[in-house]
């Protein structure tokens, strides 16, 4: 058995669009996330469909060797096709079961482009660290400038004086999806495999 299979070396919880979008750049950041985390001995834990960003991660993770974690509510398993090929596929009864396990089983949280399923999770999981709920490292991919306005939003809040640096500091943001990922798990006192796909 592959190592990652039994003993991963990190578990990232990715947030991203139950849709592709429309420009080539996004699908690809997802599938070059998915090759990270699956070629490092690593972990993905998402949401458990198997549409859009959503699908592409995982099943690019599964092709490079990693191990996936789906978590999926009841109600959506027929609406987001949850990804059958997982190596856990968790079906839970609500939203709030989803999220509160995809938090537990995640060393670091990544976002990348998505919708408003997405938003919410990344600024879910960015306030419960600022009130210290949890202290795990939070990325944000910025494929293409998608999220250049929304940290021009933040910036607004900062300025008139709603949000403070240290908050922003909080997370990372990035638009290489090797780096990004590299400096989230580390931050996480956490060291990643050798790559499975250079041996
Ligand atoms: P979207 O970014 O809208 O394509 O959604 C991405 C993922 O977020 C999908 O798996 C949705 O089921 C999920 N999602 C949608 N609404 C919520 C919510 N309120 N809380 C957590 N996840 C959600």
């Amino acid at each position: 058995m592959n190592p990652a299979q039994s003993h991963p070396a990190f578990s990232v919880c990715v947030y991203c669009g139950s849709r592709e979008g429309v420009d080539a750049p996004f699908f690809e950041a997802a599938r070059q996330v998915g090759q990270w985390i699956g070629s490092r001995h690593g972990q993905l834990v998402y949401g458990g469909g198997n549409t859009g960003l959503m699908g592409a991660v995982a099943s690019s993770t599964l092709k490079a060797g990693g191990r996936v974690v789906g978590v999926i509510p009841k109600a959506l398993v027929d609406k987001e096709l949850a990804k059958q090929d997982c190596t856990e596929l968790h079906v839970v009864e609500t939203m709030h079961e989803r999220k509160k396990m995809m938090a537990e089983r995640a060393d670091v949280f990544l976002t990348l482009p998505g919708g408003i399923g997405t938003f919410e999770e990344f600024f879910e999981v960015w306030t419960w660290r600022q009130l210290g709920y949890h202290n795990k490292p939070l990325g944000l991919l910025d494929v293409g400038g998608y999220y250049a306005p929304m940290m021009d939003a933040l910036q607004t809040s900062l300025r008139h004086g709603f949000m403070n640096d240290w908050q922003m500091g909080l997370i990372s943001v990035g638009d290489q999806p090797s780096r990004l990922l590299a400096e989230l798990v580390q931050a996480a006192g956490l060291t990643p495999g050798a790559d499975l796909s250079r041996i």
